[in-house]
């Protein structure tokens, strides 16, 4: 059982018999690991508050080749976010990105855009400089492209000419499609242009320079729906996230 190293966020905590719990982490060298942390709910535990979920904490484990459960040794805070922790909203959108991840079919693999996306989208929503809702969107299409399915909001994906204005988006092709080029049997979303030029938006900035949006109501609307349907389309049995129910109670 060799003692390995690495940093990752607590996507998750689910208690163990009196005093200990499993964590799940999102690790920058193992990918999602899960450890078993024990005596860590006892009141004079040593890891104190190191170990609360959406914690970032440096870790020491007994890696155990080919299981699923590993052992926490040792860990130690390096950002505890408390901007997210004290704002309601804020929390409820780091769970919402801590419970996508989680769902993520990504086993003990290191991905480390992954990782790197993780972290950008926990220090963004910790500045409070910065509006929070729209970090989630811009996360989860960025995970679009780091699984490999890319959308393409810019040309037809039949006759490849630039769209210019409402058109419909090809779930299967991952991408939009005139009018000219859809076929009726298609599974497909209809989507305005202001949705278009948001998603595009989204897609091309780096979450730390995202701006609030302008756009209207219809057009949010209209890319929380897309996203919502493609994420589903492409990864099976994803449930809905619940800390996303959460944000919509206390909006
Ligand atoms: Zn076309």
């Amino acid at each position: 059982m060799p003692l390995q190293k690495t940093d990752g966020l607590i996507l998750r905590s689910i208690p163990l018999g009196e005093t200990s719990k499993i964590l799940t982490i999102y690790s920058k060298d193992f990918g999602k690991v899960s450890v078993i942390a024990k005596g860590a709910r006892s009141a004079r535990s040593r890891y104190g508050g190191t170990l609360e979920i959406l914690n970032h904490i440096s870790i020491i484990f007994y890696y155990k080749e080919n299981r699923d459960l590993h052992s926490l040794s040792q860990a130690e805070i390096i950002d505890s976010y408390l901007v997210i922790k004290e704002d309601l909203h804020r929390t409820a959108l780091a769970m919402a990105i801590c419970e996508l991840t989680n769902q993520l079919e990504v086993g003990q693999e290191a991905n480390p855009l992954l990782f790197r996306l993780l972290l950008s989208a926990f220090k963004t929503l910790d500045d409070t400089e910065r509006q929070p809702v729209n970090i989630f969107r811009a996360f989860q299409i960025h995970v679009f492209d780091l699984m490999g399915f890319r959308p393409d909001f810019f040309n037809c994906t039949g006759c490849g000419k630039k769209i210019e204005t409402t058109c419909s988006f090809d779930l299967m092709a991952g991408g939009l499609i005139c009018d000219d080029c859809l076929d009726q049997g298609t599974a497909s979303m209809r989507l305005y242009m202001e949705t278009i030029k948001m998603l595009r938006s989204l897609q091309k900035t780096h979450i730390s320079k995202l701006q609030p949006s302008a756009e209207s109501s219809s057009a949010v609307q209209q890319v929380d729906e897309f996203v919502r349907v493609y994420l589903r389309y492409h990864v099976d049995g994803i449930r809905d996230l619940k800390a996303l129910r959460f944000y919509d109670e206390i909006e």
